[in-house]
């Protein structure tokens, strides 16, 4: 099979291999890579497979065809994705309604999937591990840091250095953002997540700071996140469809839009999902842009599902590029937005009556669930996908539950270990100072 290439969203390079695109994370004129052509795949050569790294070798196999990382498939799938994703029924429902279980990795959010394939495939891609460290910025509004130090965390090759914003995630979050210790480095900003991206553009376009340490990226535009979370999509949507005869439909808690992405791609690919549906917070540019053909990014507001907090998500250029024009998007994705006091009604209305308990990001999935006709409903099976533990968020979720929500055991051991962090300003000076 000749080697799929990857170009940039905004065309201006020459098509790179899948090492170069996860190695370099953003094409160098800015815009995200794409594959130039989605292998198609029959669902039903698929049957005969179990567990998501078997699901990820025959999936994949197109993207890593001839690349340098080919032969090493195999052993990241069953690295990385070594994870449960199950889809379980909500029995108590009447229409047949499934929840994606995306939080049973060790940090208990999906991310999760994401950062431990990126990680494994950068190990594979360190040529001499003697070499100079690489030195991992991370920026995070929560989620992503703590994904991302969990899956390099004593690796010998990288230093781990995460920026987060002072005050502006849960206790939970903070605390799995600062328990490694080892090679990750963790630093609370005086600032915003705006500020916390801010320096890291900063230092990566400083000449004699990218000099001196060999940086990189992890966040969530590299392709190496985004195919990993094709895989639990194929998995759910396969063994839905074998159980019900009907191609589920998902409904997806969307900020960046590259959980989102990976959906849309696995569905291009030939796979059994229905409808998707996009369920935000307040930050609206996704469904303004689907009802007016608009497209008009703005500043982040803060929300009870933070992780969401997206004013501009970067991952739209890859949904664009993926339909000719805004009508042809409009037939193949819909999106609707929930704020904060429906969040706080839809986990209280959801716990009384079907005795689940969602994670702000997943209670806007099962609000906009709740706004189908009935008709929709009956439609298709419809997959909520819960992206994050309700445990992380317990600050949130306990007062509108009125009741305590179980620890799961991954969670429990990050929580009883010490937190150690560094305190910074919002400044390049001060960055530098704590790198060297
Ligand atoms: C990151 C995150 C999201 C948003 O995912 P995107 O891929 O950025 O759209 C939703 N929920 C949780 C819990 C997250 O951590």
């Amino acid at each position: 099979m000749p080697g799929l290439k990857f170009a940039s969203s905004r065309g201006a390079d020459a098509p790179v291999s899948l090492s170069d695109a996860i190695a370099q994370g953003l094409a160098p004129d800015g815009g995200l890579y794409i594959p130039t052509q989605l292998p198609t795949l029959h669902a039903g050569a698929f049957a005969s497979l179990s567990g998501l790294p078997q699901i990820a070798r025959a999936a994949l196999a197109g993207f890593f065809a001839g690349d340098g990382l080919q032969d090493a498939l195999g052993e990241i799938a069953d690295a990385a994705l070594d994870l449960p994703a199950p889809t379980t029924a909500v029995e108590a429902c009447s229409d047949p309604l499934f929840v994606l279980e995306l939080y049973h990795g060790p940090t208990a959010a999906f991310k999760d999937f994401g950062a431990r394939f990126l990680a494994e495939s950068q190990q594979r891609l360190e040529a001499s591990p003697s070499a100079r460290p690489m030195t991992l910025l991370v920026a995070t509004s929560g989620d992503t840091g703590s994904a991302v130090a969990a899956a390099f965390h004593g690796r010998p090759w990288v230093r781990v250095v995460i920026l987060y914003p002072k005050g502006l995630v849960s206790p939970r979050q903070e605390q799995q953002l600062t328990c490694w210790g080892g090679n990750v480095l963790s630093l609370r900003v005086a600032g915003t997540f705006d500020d916390c991206q801010g320096l890291v553009k900063k230092a990566f376009r400083d000449p004699a700071l990218s000099r001196q340490f060999r940086f990189s990226s992890a966040n969530s535009i590299n392709v190496g996140r985004l195919l990993p979370q094709m895989i639990y999509y194929i998995a759910s949507s396969l063994e839905i469809a074998g159980r019900t005869g009907l191609a589920p439909s998902y409904i997806i808690p969307a900020g960046n839009l590259g959980n989102a992405c990976a959906a849309l791609w696995a569905r291009a690919m030939g796979f059994p999902l229905g409808r998707i549906v996009l369920a935000h917070n307040i930050n609206r540019a996704v469904p303004d842009f689907m009802s007016s053909g608009r497209w008009e990014p703005r500043p982040s507001i803060a929300t009870l599902a933070s992780a969401m907090d997206v004013g501009n998500p970067s991952n739209m250029e890859r949904i664009r590029a993926l339909y000719p024009n805004w009508k042809s998007m409009r037939e193949h994705l819909s999106a609707d937005s929930v704020d904060d006091v429906t969040i706080r009604a839809r986990m209280r209305e959801d716990f009384m009556q079907y005795g689940r308990e969602w994670c702000p990001h997943t209670a806007t999935a099962a609000e906009v669930y709740s706004r189908l006709s009935a008709a929709e409903r009956r439609a298709s099976p419809w997959v909520l996908v819960a992206t994050a533990h309700p445990a992380k968020f317990d600050e949130v979720v306990e007062p509108v539950i009125g009741k305590p929500i179980a620890v799961p055991e991954s969670l429990g051991r990050l929580l009883r270990l010490p937190q150690r962090c560094v305190d910074l300003p919002p400044t390049l000076d001060a960055l530098a100072a704590v790198l060297a």
